[in-house]
């Protein structure tokens, strides 16, 4: 069995529908039509697929941990049943006055998931719709993949992204593309 490959997704914007209002409960976690088929494709080639998110909500107390676990259970049940599994989900729950480590686009969370499947991160597929989540994978070494869902057609009309960024529709095109060139 070779040794499986990761792939880093930001969450809102990628996997889901983001808000402006941010995802507060199960009920407004909403899949983007085909994301979490890309990632049972993903599955079937032996790719891990892990999640980093920034999600600042817990800190202005918009949500708690407890509801955080609820939408995320019920992001693994829709997964499920289509056959994608979703290794480990990776989130920042600080606001951006905490000066954490881990909120993109610092690379702490990448670093802690390089650290936690000992794994060097030269080459493993990131996926974003911001700028942030680009930025803070490629300090570590991530290809960067921009998807136009989300926050990323403004994302992509700013500009500024990180060398060698691809853009594509949505997660299942990136999918599509990231499995037909597998060297990378
Ligand atoms: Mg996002
Ligand atoms: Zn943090």
């Amino acid at each position: 069995m070779p040794q499986p490959k990761l792939i880093i997704l930001d969450r809102d914007g990628v996997i889901n529908h983001d808000s402006p209002d941010f995802i507060k409960s199960p009920e407004e976690w909403i899949p983007i039509p085909g994301s979490l088929e890309a990632i049972a494709r993903l599955n079937q080639a032996n790719y891990r697929v892990v999640i980093a998110s920034n999600q600042s909500g817990i800190a202005r107390q918009l949500f708690d941990i407890t509801t955080l676990n609820a939408i995320h259970a019920k992001m693994h049940r829709l997964a499920l049943q289509v056959g994608a599994d979703i290794d480990a989900v990776f989130f920042c729950p600080h606001a951006a006055a905490d000066n954490c480590d881990c909120r993109k686009p610092k690379p702490g969370m990448f670093a802690e998931i390089s650290k936690r499947y000992q794994v060097s991160l030269k080459g493993v597929p990131t996926v974003g719709d911001s700028l942030r989540d680009l930025q803070s994978g490629f300090i570590g070494g991530c290809v960067p993949y921009l998807v136009r869902t989300g926050k990323g057609e403004k994302t992509e009309a700013t500009g500024g992204l990180p060398p060698g960024t691809l853009t594509f529709p949505d997660l299942a095109a990136t999918v599509q593309h990231i499995l037909k060139n597998p060297a990378q």
